[in-house]
């Protein structure tokens, strides 16, 4: 029988695969539709996110819901998760070890949920991905098809939403990105 996505958040509450266990408050599994036909990947929780165990309730999340909202997308009917599940000291970025210890409940979870479009959100999301390239604009803002550990799967990059949030001039090529992704799903 094939694995839920409540199982796959019960065994990543209790990981140990990583030394981010050691600092977590909460694991933060993701959330979501079972069958979503837009799964988003971004970085790693913040402080907020540890501390209610939810992907995306921080700054960067308010600010993500505003855009999604913009384009059209609703949350709800996602899935939304992150390339690491448990906080990184300090709100760092995930380092390349940490995410492909984390990539396997990512697999299970695209798996399960088999999405029409994967919505990678900055560099950790495309390292979990194994999407490679010198700089992010290589990759931002066009479908591309991967073949990924066995699944087949469409994928689109775009921002870190903590990067348009920074920067106000990167706020209209969000909103296109998020808006092309609305059209590829058919939402
Ligand atoms: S970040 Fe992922 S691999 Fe590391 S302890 Fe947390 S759930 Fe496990």
């Amino acid at each position: 029988m094939a694995e839920t996505l409540e199982a796959i958040s019960e065994r990543v509450v209790k990981c140990t695969l990583c030394d981010l266990s050691n600092g977590r408050k909460n694991a933060v599994p993701g959330e979501g539709m079972a069958n979503a036909k837009l799964m988003i990947i971004g970085e790693a929780p913040g402080k907020y996110e540890d501390i209610l165990g939810k992907p995306f309730v921080g700054m960067s999340g308010k600010f993500l819901n505003k855009y999604l909202e913009l384009a059209g997308i609703d949350r709800s009917s996602t899935f939304i998760t992150n390339s690491v599940k448990c906080r990184p000291p300090n709100n760092r970025k995930p380092v390349i070890e940490e995410i492909s210890a984390c990539r396997s409940y990512l697999i299970s979870q695209i798996s399960l949920i088999k999405p029409k479009l994967l919505l990678c959100l900055g560099t950790s999301a495309c390292n979990s991905m194994e999407i490679r390239y010198q700089h992010l604009s290589e990759v931002r803002g066009r479908p591309m098809h991967l073949k990924f550990y066995g699944l087949e799967i469409e994928c689109f990059v775009t921002f870190h939403p903590s990067f348009p949030m920074r920067f106000p001039k990167a706020r209209e090529t969000f909103l296109a990105d998020l808006k092309e992704a609305k059209k590829i799903v058919g939402m």
